[in-house]
């Protein structure tokens, strides 16, 4: 009977313990898949698994020195421009509001490991307000070539989505061009280098970019990384696909990055917005500049 009653005891035991899910090894930067029922408000985190700061820094406009002539030393007076890891992550830190210890510190580094948008914070970019849309003849948008992360149809669906939520704010009007006409805006999925400066990366890290109406050689693309985890659901699984061409388009219609307001869309940190909360207020400060323009 006693023999019986350690047997029970070991099994209740075993039963508390080894249900237990065995502890994995578990690197902060790893990529997970968040459960369907993730709330909305969670963070995909398909992360890098190095972050070079200085680099990272430079590449998003946090160096003063970037290509600059200014920077290369000079036999007589040395190097005429001059910076430091530290007053970069300072001017990083400042840019969007976090706690200024000009170290990586956690919630820096956090932010540096969301994935986010391809283009630089600085210099901000420059409206031409000669350049911008016209108002007064709808304008057309395609998607480009044939490949894409998951049903085109659908694709298509939420790239006329993410048109009309900036149709609202900005007095433009947009639709699909047929198929063998000139759109005023392409939109492409790539990978890697594809000829513009901008490499895409792989999953997380950077996603998409888009360029401003005023150099006519880039006015009106974007591109998106091939790669991503693209999803079109409002999980936190993968990378809403219609929130990043809202984003994108911002961009196609003249706007920078908003690094001060978290919740912006134009913020360049990817977050998940509700499908009805497309264009938060803090945007609609920025939309300001398209209201009363003449040539819109
Ligand atoms: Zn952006
Ligand atoms: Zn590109």
């Amino acid at each position: 009977m006693q023999w019986f009653s350690l047997f029970i005891l070991c099994a209740l035991v075993c039963t508390v313990l080894c249900d237990k899910p065995t502890k994995k090894p578990s690197s902060k930067f790893k990529t997970t898949r968040k459960p369907l029922q993730k709330k909305p408000d969670s963070k995909t985190v398909a992360v890098k698994p190095n972050i070079d700061v200085y680099k990272y820094l430079t590449k998003f406009g946090y160096n003063p020195c970037a290509n600059s002539t200014k920077s290369k030393p000079t036999d007589e007076s040395g190097p005429l421009c001059s910076t430091n890891l530290a007053s970069m992550v300072e001017a990083f830190q400042i840019a969007y509001g976090l706690n200024v210890t000009k170290k990586l510190d956690a919630a820096t580094e956090k932010l540096m490991r969301t994935p986010r948008c391809s283009l630089p914070d600085y210099p901000p970019a420059f409206t031409d307000r000669g350049k911008l849309w016209p108002k007064n003849r709808t304008l057309t948008w395609k998607l480009e070539n044939s490949r894409s992360p998951f049903d085109k149809s659908k694709i298509r669906k939420y790239i006329q989505q993410a048109f009309n939520d900036w149709a609202i704010h900005s007095g433009l009007t947009f639709r699909e061009a047929s198929e063998n006409a000139k759109a005023d805006f392409t939109l492409t999925f790539a990978n890697d280098e594809h000829g513009d400066g901008f490499p895409h990366d792989g999953p997380g890290g950077t996603l998409a970019h888009a360029f401003p109406p005023w150099d006519p050689r880039t006015r009106g693309t974007s591109h998106y990384d091939l790669a991503e985890d693209w999803s079109d659901t409002y999980d936190g699984v993968g990378i809403n696909f219609r929130l990043v061409a809202s984003h994108e388009i911002g961009h196609n219609l003249g706007l920078g990055h908003n690094t001060l307001e978290s919740k912006a869309l134009m913020n360049p940190y990817y977050q998940l917005f509700e499908p009805t909360d497309m264009l938060p207020k803090p945007v609609s400060k920025v939309l300001l500049r398209f209201i009363n323009h003449p040539h819109m």
